[in-house]
């Protein structure tokens, strides 16, 4: 055993000790130095002036904080930067450049806990604290089901209710559902589908809700960009409607409000940074947080999950079955060829296409076809930028056979984000519960969201007209240059 795999052994034993005392739900979130403080602007000194022995993260990264001290350099980040998504080792890297697509799979790997989300719960508090402020949460499908494991609750246990509670008791003034956009986002994405099939551009459709996903198909295949649906992500859409629709309807001044979207993703800090993703020239999102740090905002607060309970607050709190898988590698798919279905047939679709067991799973490829009226689709789903360059190669030589493509970057979906603790029997469960989730709710369809069709009567127009493209489509650009 060698010195860094001891000293790893010794730290799993006193971590496993620990975990036994206070729970393991805290553990990861107090396994970050200086429990969710920054690190600072260190100077880097001589450590990478050879060989790189870490990831250089640079301190303006706005999703990923390099820990130094606790660096132990044994490359696993590299390794997993590398293999996994295709990032590190495609630029000449130094201790002043670093490439990242925001996605995470650094944090995952490293054990010794020198990589996190960049922390941004304290901003959370400050708005809180600010009495002319308004401050409203959105909470992304994959949260309710990772946040019980923070309070030794079951794993997987599906807590929509326990979420809604507990941030109401934080401080938040609004808790909305972020599946409520993303009904919205398959009501746009199957529109747009239909409408490139009929005109025969831009097939294969890529999906656009990974903001990993659109940069590194904006920095590494910018001739593709074209194939990227203009669909906002999800967290984008719902920014963009609570500082329009809902403040309009609430009659709130949008300038006053922060949108905190809650989410399990470390690429949405970065997304929420893309100017063309702003509102009325407001940000649409002002914070993103972690499940990680909504499990440090309750401990901040001592609010116990267990005891709390709640719904989410109407206009934006409805979401259906469709928007719950979203949370599952396969789920984005699955719930657009429900509405492709009902656009193009004028009835809901049969089980075989409700469930769609093909793109179902943890393979990291995985594809099915599909038979709408006249029509066939060959549909893929992928995840990690590994499984995706195969299917980008593919288009950019014209071979590829599939019309319509769901990438995300994390293993499993937005479920294995890597801003909350997974492993492998974790994600299992979180995708159960969320597919179970979806079979018992009591509505499955984005199309059949009584919200939804209410937005578009009272706001949006249209599905794909001209209030519509201005708050739920966006524009990509050729990114190459970072590299
Ligand atoms: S995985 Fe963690 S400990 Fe290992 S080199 Fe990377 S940052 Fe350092
Ligand atoms: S966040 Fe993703 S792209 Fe950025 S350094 Fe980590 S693994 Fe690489
Ligand atoms: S798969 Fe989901 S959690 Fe992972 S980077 Fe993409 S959007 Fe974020």
């Amino acid at each position: 055993m060698n010195n860094i795999k001891r000293r790893r052994f010794i730290k799993r034993v006193i971590l496993y000790n620990t975990s036994a005392l206070f729970g393991a739900s805290i553990l990861n979130a107090c396994s970050k130095e200086s429990f969710g403080e920054n690190p600072g602007l260190e100077s880097e000194g001589p450590l990478l002036s050879k060989k790189l022995e870490y990831l250089p993260i640079q301190s303006d990264n706005p999703s990923i904080a390099l820990w130094k001290k606790k660096c132990e350099e044994c490359g696993d980040c590299i390794e997993a930067c590398a293999q996994k998504q295709k990032v590190f080792g495609t630029y000449n890297a130094s201790p002043s450049k670093h490439v990242c697509i925001h996605c995470g799979a650094c944090i995952s790997a490293c054990e010794e806990g020198a990589l996190s989300e960049k922390y941004n719960w304290q901003n959370v508090l400050d708005a809180i604290n600010d009495p002319s402020k308004i401050v409203v949460a959105s909470i992304s499908p994959a949260v309710r089901v990772a946040i019980g494991d923070y309070f030794n609750m079951q794993t997987g246990a599906f807590l929509p209710g326990n979420v809604v509670g507990a941030c109401r008791a934080v401080g938040f003034d609004y808790v909305l559902d972020t599946n409520f956009s993303a009904d919205l986002t398959i009501m746009e994405e199957a529109a747009e589908l239909q409408k490139r099939l009929s005109e025969n551009d831009g097939i294969p459709q890529f999906t656009s809700c990974c903001p990993a996903w659109i940069k590194y198909v904006e920095m590494y295949y910018p001739s593709l960009i074209n194939n990227l649906s203009t669909v906002r992500s999800p967290i984008s859409m719902q920014g963009a409607m609570v500082k329009s629709y809902f403040a309009q309807k609430k009659g709130i001044d949008a300038r006053n409000i922060i949108h905190v979207a809650v989410a399990p993703c470390t690429a949405k800090k970065y997304e929420i940074t893309r100017e063309e993703l702003s509102t009325d020239y407001m940000p649409s999102s002002d914070i993103v947080i972690t499940t990680n740090e909504l499990a440090i905002l309750m401990r901040q607060k001592n609010v116990n999950l267990s005891g709390q309970s709640g719904s989410f607050d109407q206009l934006m709190g409805a979401g259906s079955g469709a928007a719950i898988i979203f949370g599952n590698t396969g789920g984005v798919m699955r719930a657009a060829l429900r509405t492709a279905y009902f656009n193009i047939m004028g009835v809901n679709p049969p089980a075989n296409l409700m469930e769609l067991k093909q793109v179902q799973g943890f393979s990291g490829l995985r594809a099915a076809q599909v038979t709408i009226g006249t029509v066939t689709l060959n549909v893929a789903v992928c995840y990690e930028m590994r499984n995706a360059i195969k299917l980008l190669e593919q288009v950019r030589s014209n071979t590829c056979k599939y019309q319509f493509i769901e990438v995300m970057a994390c293993k499993g979906g937005c479920i294995g984000g890597a801003g909350q603790h997974a492993d492998s029997d974790k994600l299992e469960k979180r995708m159960k519960a969320l597919n179970t989730a979806d079979v018992k709710a009591s509505n499955r369809y984005c199309h059949e969201n009584p919200e939804i069709k209410m937005v578009y009567q009272d706001f949006l127009g249209d599905v794909g007209g001209d209030q519509a493209k201005k708050y739920l489509h966006t524009t990509y650009s050729d990114k190459s240059n970072l590299l």
